[in-house]
């Protein structure tokens, strides 16, 4: 919607510019062709200060074929006159019903009868647009030339260059004579206006004329250097290059026309290049104005149709270039036709890329129609088929206008987007440094528990060929004692020892393989959700009256905190392996107590906000464990004393397999102990859930 606003908003801008551009270049001039009668406009009853300035339009009396002098109406004889119509070509028009052909010479007159009150003050014609050579008398007096005039071509040279000749009102009748020659283009004669007024007019007129111009022409002079430039320094953007040398043609082309600007830079310049020049300056125009529409609309024009018209408009081109401008003027309808069609395609295009929604669409048919209108309007006015004026020029700044809007909002758009991706790229990049961080802190980890593993590696190779040696060592010494005859072979008490020697050898290769398969994660668990409360206590009276069979006081404990007692607590554990760590802790509890001890197993449920996780604990009144050993209790083969206790012996991997168990379960294990009063080892469990109970 603001979009739409902003379009309408600049759409009126430029219809107000142009129209305040116009209309103070027009409203000044009167249209004096229905005053000229017969070769004679009367002004008398005119103020010249106040009417003025005129446009010498109308019926001139004009002398075909002959190049006359002032002298040459002094004679008694009167000349035959016939009358011919300015401004239009010659050959435009019939005298005595034969139509005059485009090559030819003869002498314009007309008879300016003025008022009284302009007598001695200095009046002016603004002569341009006489094709293609003159000469003029005001009264006797030959004021002006431009190139030479003469009755053939040899003879003449022709030049347009448009100029102000001043003179003083000296009779009421002044006497405007001119020569007039064409051998070489087109036109021919009088094809635009002179205007007649008082020397400030005219040269108001004409500087205001200029500075218009100049205006124009400065404008999009700079549009185009300035995509030329853009051009040269993305060097991926070949609409900014086309559209650089679509201005810089239609620049070369208005300095050339009406007031010849070009012409009062370099005079120098030869009238035939300067012809080739203004035809080549509009091709070239037209040529690359066609290739940015095709960049820009690439969609909505087919490659064949571009490809044609740009190699017709290329082949004129070179044709306007290698023939002499009698010849390429002769083609001007065929310029115009082209002219004409390739901005109707280019017209048709904007429009279907406006039917489909194109960025930038709408502004742009609307620019374009606009410019489409200018080069009809040039069309026909270089036709003398209205008598406007050049117009492609104001038309194009209007185009570049629309066209600068449009870029500038797709580089605002590209560069918001260049702000936004380094934004984003600046984030990345320091989310990515603290990953690196973050990674390299991991890999330091890593790599430490890496070289913990291998020491425990290390250590844990030492104790087990330590852990074998000692009852191959045993085994060994009874089996060389029996065959050197020192204990006898049936003495079954040594048997007994090497039996009993061999399953502790057994068990310890057991315990190993399964510690090992734990610690490289090669054991699958089952893991389910339990009520703990009631697993435990399943466990518990599972081993009951074995327990207390052999002699001890077992008992079970449930402590919860804050949390109400018929919550129960859910864990994700693997029954078999948690009955596992139990038994071991129990088995070790029973194995370390004399006999009438105390046994006790503990839930410990904690308050809901508190802790995370449910503690189980195996307390016992035995022996204990000495400070110096607690620290190692959990290590592969760590055994306090190495008893000869029957009971007591064993590996040393219970410990460390029910840590390994209890840490893939996510809980940790621990133990209180105090040397001569009894031991409490513990783990826990973190909490799955907590289901109230309704
Ligand atoms: P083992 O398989 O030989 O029982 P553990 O790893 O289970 O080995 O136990 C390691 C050592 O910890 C035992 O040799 C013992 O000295 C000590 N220990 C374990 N449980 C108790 C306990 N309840 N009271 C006293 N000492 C214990």
């Amino acid at each position: 919607m603001e979009k739409r606003r902003y379009n309408l908003l600049l759409l009126c801008v430029f219809i107000v510019i142009i129209s305040i551009t116009f209309l103070t270049q027009y409203s000044t001039e009167v249209e004096a062709s229905s005053l000229i009668v017969n070769g004679q406009l009367d002004l008398s009853n005119k103020e010249l200060s106040e009417e003025g300035p005129f446009k010498l339009n109308g019926d001139w009396n004009f002398y075909w074929q002959k190049l006359l002098e002032p002298t040459d109406f002094k004679q008694s004889v009167p000349l035959h006159s016939t009358l011919i119509n300015v401004p239009s070509s010659w050959s435009n028009q019939l005298i005595d019903d034969i139509a005059l052909p485009r090559d030819g010479y003869g002498t314009y007159r007309l008879t300016l009868r003025l008022n009284e009150a302009e007598q001695g003050k200095l009046v002016s014609l603004n002569m341009h647009s006489i094709a293609t050579a003159y000469r003029l008398w005001v009264n006797d007096e030959l004021l002006a030339s431009n190139g030479v005039v003469g009755d053939s071509r040899d003879k003449m040279i022709p030049k347009e260059y448009a100029k102000i000749v001043t003179f003083e009102v000296n009779q009421p009748e002044i006497e405007i004579l001119l020569q007039v020659s064409n051998f070489h283009q087109r036109k021919s004669g009088l094809w635009g206006s002179i205007t007649f007024g008082t020397l400030e007019q005219i040269t108001e007129h004409r500087e205001r004329g200029i500075a218009i111009q100049l205006f124009v022409v400065g404008c999009i002079f700079i549009i185009g250097f300035y995509h030329l430039v853009l051009f040269l320094i993305l060097r991926i953007e070949y609409s900014a290059l086309f559209l650089a040398f679509a201005c810089f043609g239609v620049v070369v082309r208005t300095l050339l026309l009406k007031d010849t600007l070009l012409i009062s830079m370099f005079p120098q310049i030869n009238w035939e290049v300067a012809v080739t020049l203004e035809y080549l300056g509009a091709l070239i125009a037209l040529l690359f104005f066609l290739l940015f529409v095709k960049q820009e609309m690439a969609k909505d024009i087919s490659n064949k149709l571009t490809n044609f018209l740009v190699s017709v408009v290329i082949v004129y081109s070179l044709f306007v270039i290698f023939t002499l401008a009698r010849i390429f003027t002769n083609t001007f309808l065929f310029f115009q036709l082209l002219a004409s069609l390739i901005m109707l395609i280019i017209v048709i295009v904007s429009v279907i890329s406006a039917l489909r929604k194109r960025e930038g669409a709408y502004l742009n048919v609307v620019a374009m129609l606009v410019l489409f209108i200018a080069v009809l309007n040039d069309v026909f006015y270089y036709s003398q088929m209205i008598s406007t004026d050049e117009f492609v020029s104001l038309g194009l700044l209007f185009y570049l206008f629309t066209q600068s809007v449009h870029l500038s909002k797709r580089f605002a758009h590209s560069f918001t987007n260049v702000e936004k991706l380094s934004k984003e790229l600046q984030g990345l990049n320091h989310s990515l440094e603290q990953k690196v961080v973050k990674r390299t802190e991991e890999l330091q980890e890593a790599n430490k528990s890496l070289q913990k593993i291998e020491s425990a590696r290390r250590r844990l190779l030492a104790s087990v060929s330590h852990e074998l040696n000692t009852p191959l060592t045993f085994i060994q010494g009874y089996i060389k004692a029996m065959i050197d005859g020192v204990i006898s072979k049936d003495d079954s008490t040594y048997l007994r020892a090497v039996y009993s020697d061999t399953q502790m050898m057994a068990h310890s290769i057991q315990d190993l393989q399964e510690l090992s398969k734990l610690e490289s994660g090669q054991v699958s668990f089952r893991f389910e959700s339990l009520d703990m409360q009631a697993f435990v206590l399943q466990l518990y009276e599972e081993q009951k009256q074995v327990v207390q069979e052999r002699g001890f006081h077992f008992h079970y404990k449930e402590t919860v905190f804050n949390a109400r007692s018929d919550d129960k607590v859910f864990c994700k554990i693997d029954p078999i392996r948690i009955k596992q760590v139990y038994i071991n802790l129990l088995t070790n509890a029973q194995k370390f107590t004399p006999a009438g001890g105390v046994i006790s197993v503990e839930v410990e449920i904690p308050s809901l906000s508190n802790s995370k996780e449910v503690k189980v604990s195996i307390r016992d009144t035995g022996q204990g464990i000495s400070e110096k050993d607690l620290p190692f209790i959990f290590s592969h083969f760590y055994k306090v004393n190495r008893t000869t206790n029957e009971e007591q012996r064993g590996v040393g991997l219970g410990l460390a397999i029910a840590k390994e168990i209890i840490e893939f379960h996510e809980g940790s294990v621990g133990v209180k102990s105090e040397q001569g009063k009894g031991s409490a080892f513990f783990f826990t469990i973190p909490i799955q859930v907590i289901k109230e109970e309704v």
